[in-house]
């Protein structure tokens, strides 16, 4: 899915530390100013697993209005020694942050897997790696994300030097939680920022637990905080008069609301990453094997919880009944490897929650009057929220199914004749965020690629994303990028700074 690399690597950090959290101990304060602190909001977040139902912890802290105050005046007081501290140093936090945490990856996953329900082997290890990469690519930055600076021919040298913004919060999905802690915190740190993470009220363990690793990695108190809370506390971020960027991931539904409170508080900086209903396209001329191989797990990776998964496939009439049958037989294969998540012989794990599994299990059935059913279409087994990859053939345009993000394991496929046309219904879609062009003639897949409005493009390749290259969409899939110098330049201002040399 991508090429952060597979597996998790074990590594040995300095000293040996003391990570108290696990299934049986789980952090459930708020992390302000370098102590976990109780909530002063009476209201708490319940957890329950979606392996079963059962409940996880019905105590969860819920951060309220007096939190958020507190983190950001925490946070405004920590930034300008922050700003300040000289590049090697938050180079060797960043780094020590990261080794951390590979070092407790196994348990941080452990920590989002009780409420995620993602199998360690396939996406659990990946987004813990992510976020380990993240923070070490970060790193890398810091003394090399120069300014600019403009001749003097006029009588005034231009210097443009890249400011942080001050105090900024990243408000993330559950869908892959510490993966999004890596993109945001990341670059926000390295660029001199504070940074508030508000974790999903799905998923609040692993981002919880991480106030042990940051205060142990050695980062000022204030600098790196983390606030348990839901849409309320996210609301308190985005409206806050003092936060001077918002990156945001999640719905697009959300994201609306973020930009307006962003726009009607202090017009705070936002960076938008959204949602996607994205597309593959295949030519006659395509490897099906490979093609095969990358639709499959671009929809059922994650159980289908991935913002930029292949959901709309398309097949030239040339190959589509070869594509039809290989592509059914390598879900139907994928979905014998649904099951418990503990497990290490499971691909794929349960849906997150009962919300979702009845919104997916909804598209679901209302699919089967839309269109085709060529797989799947139900659920696994009687308890706990899991589902069959599924798909549905000749789908119309307009059709629900071929309309919106489900957010599960479940395709549209359809056949089309001319480059021309699949062009065009490609881009028949309010989302933009990925596409996938599978041929062997380059100079189609690259006319393709250009002529598709989307973020994100993969030849011969779908689904994926790279820290070194930027990361987001267009139309309703958001605004602004992550990763590579362009997550840098989304959490700084540039200051010209103007020199008379004429008098
Ligand atoms: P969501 O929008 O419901 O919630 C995301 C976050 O926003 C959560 O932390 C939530 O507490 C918070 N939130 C909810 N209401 C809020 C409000 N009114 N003000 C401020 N914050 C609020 O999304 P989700 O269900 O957690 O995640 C699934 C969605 O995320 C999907 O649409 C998916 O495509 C998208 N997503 C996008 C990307 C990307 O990079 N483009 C990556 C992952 C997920």
């Amino acid at each position: 899915m991508s090429h952060l690399g597979a597996s998790l690597k074990e590594a040995v950090v300095g000293s040996a530390s003391s990570f108290p959290w696990n299934k049986s101990n789980l952090p459930k304060q708020l992390f302000i100013n370098n102590e976990y602190v109780d909530s002063k909001n009476d209201k708490k977040l319940e957890l329950y697993s979606p392996k079963d139902g059962s409940e996880v912890a019905k105590d969860v802290a819920l951060a309220g209005e007096h939190d958020v105050d507190a983190a950001v005046a925490a946070a405004q007081a920590a930034f300008p020694g922050w700003k300040k501290t000289p590049p090697t140093v938050k180079r060797d936090l960043l780094l020590k942050f990261a080794n951390l945490l590979e070092a407790h990856g196994k348990t941080l996953a452990e920590l989002t897997r009780l409420t995620l329900g993602a199998p360690f082997g396939s996406f659990g290890s990946f987004e813990i790696n992510m976020a380990v990469e993240s923070f070490r690519y970060f790193a890398g930055w810091i003394d090399k994300f120069a300014g600019e600076s403009y001749p003097q021919d006029d009588g005034f040298m231009k210097i443009v030097r890249n400011e942080p913004l001050g105090v900024t919060a990243g408000i993330i999905p559950w869908n892959g939680p510490l993966g999004n802690v890596g993109m945001k915190a990341g670059p926000a740190l390295a660029t001199g920022n504070c940074f508030i993470l508000k974790p999903s009220e799905k998923t609040p363990f692993a981002a919880l637990s991480l106030g042990t690793l940051i205060k142990e990695a050695g980062f000022p108190p204030g600098v790196f905080q983390v606030l348990s809370g839901d849409g309320t506390t996210g609301a308190l971020l985005a409206s806050h008069m003092s936060i001077r960027k918002v990156s945001f991931t999640g719905s697009t539904t959300t994201g609306r609301k973020i930009q307006e409170m962003a726009a009607k508080s202090n017009l705070k900086r936002v960076t938008l990453e959204l949602g996607g209903k994205s597309p593959a396209v295949v030519f006659d001329d395509a490897n099906l094997e490979n093609a095969i191989t990358w639709c499959v797990n671009a929809i059922c990776a994650n159980t289908g919880q991935v913002c930029f998964a292949a959901s709309r496939v398309y097949v030239q009439e040339g190959i589509y009944d070869k594509f039809v049958q290989g592509y059914k037989k390598a879900m139907e294969e994928r979905a014998k490897t649904v099951g418990d998540p503990d497990e290490d012989s499971t691909v794929m794990g349960p849906l997150v929650d009962k919300l979702q599994f009845e919104r997916v299990t909804g598209f679901m059935d209302r699919g089967k009057s839309q269109g085709t059913l060529l797989t799947g279409g139900g659920r696994v087994g009687s308890t706990g929220f899991f589902v069959e990859p599924t798909v549905f053939t000749n789908v119309p345009a307009d059709a629900e199914i071929s309309r919106n993000e489900i957010f599960g394991p479940v395709s549209v496929l359809n056949s089309f004749k001319t480059e021309e046309e699949i062009v065009a219904r490609a881009n028949d879609t309010n989302f933009g965020l990925m596409a996938g062009v599978f041929t062997q003639d380059i100079n189609k897949a690259m006319r393709v690629a250009s002529d598709i409005d989307s973020g994100m493009v993969g030849i011969n390749c779908v689904s994926l994303c790279f820290l070194t290259a930027p990361f987001g969409g267009s139309k309703e899939s958001g605004t602004g990028r992550e990763n590579a110098i362009n997550a840098l330049r989304m959490f700084t201002e540039p200051k010209t700074v103007m020199i008379n040399l004429t008098y």
